[in-house]
């Protein structure tokens, strides 16, 4: 006979939490997962009244999650989402957000679709080629990062959203912690948590709020199997040029996390408690401006990462969207978005 449920002791278990070393039936493990995400949002007050918050979202197993995680806790009036495709051969990024769009709309939010070139002018693949061809030395993971985080900017300023949520797990997060630890970056740190503001402006930058930071990449990926969600079949060709430190953090950690389960929870209750105190210590930057973009730029810089690395790419006037804001159901676009300039 098949194993019922630890938590309702009725339906049948799909699922083995390691963590909690229960095993749990499809609506117990998502109401788990669910109040795990409102608590984070609770203890970090990361949503309040009247915010608006555009959902970053790239297709992969995550962002079902985060989309049905941001529909019940935050309300799908509250919210928009975001996705970039990138322009890598092979990877097929298109069908994949077909297929998200599609959900989403029967959630009630809508999806704006964008891609690099859209941004820039060039796909994410010519803007690489172009930079190797000139000596640049940077991973193409470096410029899809960069034009993605400028690109979400963007578009949150356009469609007058104040928090950008983004699908990063407990896994990444767990990886990141460590790599700043491994490099001493003291400051890397504060700046993952929760209650770091990079800008104390938010209609200069939407500040990130990581709703699945306490969720592993295993929980999004089975319960994306589980409720029948398209998985992502294509791997991005630039998969190997990731860093190898990271590569080797995130086996470490696998394994450690094997050997005793609850690990990576453990470790970021342990850092969020440590550092909240030093987060509040640490004033906003005084953020510069570009001088051939406009955005925004680290203290004391002239051009902006963006321009700088697409400049050693050749690529001296990228377009920088001046995209038409798309009319949304559910969102009203502000009336004179900024830095946006209309095409009839
Ligand atoms: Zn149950
Ligand atoms: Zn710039």
């Amino acid at each position: 006979m098949a194993k019922k449920c630890d938590a309702c002791g009725v339906k049948r278990a799909v699922v083995y939490q390691r963590h909690t070393g229960r095993a749990l039936c499809l609506d117990c493990f998502r109401r788990d997962m669910i109040e795990r995400v409102k608590n984070e949002i609770e203890k970090w007050n990361m949503i309040e009244p009247g915010d608006r918050v555009m959902l970053a979202l790239s297709g992969g197993k995550d962002s079902y999650f985060l989309l049905e995680a941001a529909v019940e806790l935050i309300g799908s009036d509250k919210v928009f989402g975001l996705s970039i495709i990138e322009g890598i051969p092979g990877y097929n990024r298109e069908d994949d957000v077909k297929k998200l769009v599609a959900i989403a709309k029967d959630l009630g939010v809508d999806v704006v679709v964008t891609s690099i070139r859209e941004y820039i002018g060039h796909s994410l693949y010519e803007t690489y080629i172009r930079a190797v061809r000139r000596g640049a030395r940077h991973a193409a993971c470096t410029y899809c990062g960069i034009s993605r985080r400028r690109i979400m900017s963007y578009y949150a300023r356009i469609y007058g959203a104040n928090k950008v949520a983004t699908g990063h797990n407990l896994d990444d997060e767990a990886q990141t912690a460590v790599v700043n630890f491994v490099r001493g970056d003291v400051l890397g740190l504060v700046k993952m948590h929760p209650l770091f503001r990079s800008v104390d402006d938010p209609e200069i930058a939407a500040p990130r709020i990581k709703l699945l930071r306490k969720i592993y990449e295993w929980e999004t990926a089975s319960y994306a199997l589980l409720k029948g969600y398209p998985l992502q079949e294509t791997e991005c060709m630039f998969i190997n040029m990731r860093p190898t430190l990271r590569a080797a953090v995130r086996e470490a950690l696998y394994k450690v996390e094997q050997e005793r389960p609850g690990t990576l929870l453990r470790m970021m209750e342990a850092l969020d408690h440590a550092l909240a105190p030093l987060v509040s210590q640490l004033k906003p930057e005084k953020l510069g401006r570009c001088k051939r973009c406009g955005e925004i730029t680290s203290p004391k810089r002239s051009l902006c990462k963006l321009c700088e690395i697409l400049d050693e790419a050749g690529i001296e006037r990228p377009l920088y969207a001046k995209a038409r804001p798309l009319r949304l159901k559910t969102l009203s676009v502000p009336a004179q978005p900024v830095l946006a300039e209309g095409e009839a």
